[in-house]
């Protein structure tokens, strides 16, 4: 039976991603040798670096002064870097679910932290929009997608401080103006390639301004100074990534995948809407393009189980909602075909077809 690829992170890849990841991991470039096994520092992963690194300028138009860096320590480890590097006495945050939460709570082994909003108290089911960026705060953070709760913020705001965003789970969604950030990061496990390396588009002027002195490794400095090869970079996960990029090159880019993406989830919020069975947990204006998240409609939640059941006996895998919040989340990032959104909602159908 197909199998349908629902999981949150790490999630679905075009399958040309996987095929061309494992012939790279059993001989690379003809080399007789595995990419697993080959020097960082030799001319061919070189190549490889500097392809990854054009493609993510080329792909979101990265203007100059920016660098795109590959790391280890996911995104979790930027919560860190982010506040070692930029936060000099107060930093402003939206809190807008659990990664933003744990970005914050992070930024306070640095400085003052000004929380500017927060949609806590709705369980996350919307973005807060009426808040003020402190104009005295060194920068503002905010979780473009927020992968547990699907709300997600797909218009880039404007910031009178420098904007930092965490985008782990909607980088290359849509097209993006990098000149309004400061700082762009995430996990590559959801749009970009397996786990093992984070990306991070910095712009190179906001680095130097604090006083604390920076251990190296967490220091932007050293590895936009290193080209990522300050150390051992995850060179197996960078390929993968670098197979994504072009991949999403030769689709058509952002633009394209930004229209593909908004069919898919129309598709399948429009199912959500009408099936009786089910409801939406998101506010509808902040639904989230890549996690949708829903329940069953009260009067029918003890079919919750039995849903969950009928929806992975037909191939459906990983679209149990996250423990915080319940119900069901189907994440449907860029690799998700249409084809897998439209066998969710036939699942919806037929099981609506025999419980009404
Ligand atoms: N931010 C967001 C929005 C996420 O979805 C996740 C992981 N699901 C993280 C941060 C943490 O990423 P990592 O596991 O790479 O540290």
């Amino acid at each position: 039976m197909k199998k349908y690829n629902f999981n949150a992170g790490p999630s679905i890849l075009p399958q040309v991603v996987i095929e061309k990841t494992a012939e790279a991991v059993k001989d690379f470039n003809g080399s007789g040798l595995s990419i697993m096994e080959i020097s960082h520092r030799s001319k061919d992963f070189q190549a490889v670096m500097d392809e990854a690194v054009a493609l993510f300028k080329e792909l979101l138009q990265i203007p100059d002064g920016y660098s795109v860096l590959f790391l280890g320590g996911g995104a979790s480890l930027q919560f860190c870097m982010v506040p070692y590097n930029l936060l000099e006495k107060k930093a402003a945050y939206l809190n807008t679910g659990t990664w933003a939460n744990k970005a914050l709570k992070e930024a306070k082994f640095f400085g003052e932290v000004v929380e500017v909003a927060s949609s806590k108290d709705a369980l996350y089911s919307y973005i807060p929009k009426d808040y003020t960026i402190p104009a005295d705060a060194d920068y503002f953070h905010i979780t473009t997608n927020n992968t547990i709760y699907g709300t997600e913020i797909r218009k880039d705001i404007d910031s009178p401080i420098p904007l930092v965003a965490d985008m782990s789970s909607d980088i290359f969604s849509r097209p993006l103006d990098v000149s309004k950030y400061a700082v762009i990061y995430g996990g590559a496990q959801k749009n970009v390639g397996p786990a093992g390396v984070a990306f991070v588009i910095v712009k190179e002027d906001v680095l130097g301004k604090v006083s604390r002195p920076i251990p190296t490794m967490l220091n932007y400095r050293t590895h936009v100074e290193n080209g990522s090869m300050f150390n051992t970079p995850p060179v197996l996960p960078i390929y993968a990534c670098l197979e994504t990029l072009r991949w999403l090159k030769a689709l058509g880019g952002v633009e394209v995948m930004e229209k593909i993406n908004i069919e898919k989830a129309t598709m399948l919020y429009e199912e959500i809407d009408r099936n009786p069975l089910f409801k939406g947990t998101a506010v509808p204006e902040d639904r989230s393009i890549m996690n949708v998240c829903f329940v069953m409609s009260d009067e029918y939640k003890d079919l919750e189980q039995e849903f969950l059941k009928f929806a992975t006996e037909r191939g459906m895998v990983g679209i149990k909602g996250h423990r915080s919040i319940g119900g069901f989340r189907a994440s449907i990032y860029n690799a998700m075909p249409k084809e897998g959104v439209q066998a969710l909602i036939d699942c919806m159908r037929e099981f609506e077809r025999i419980n009404l």
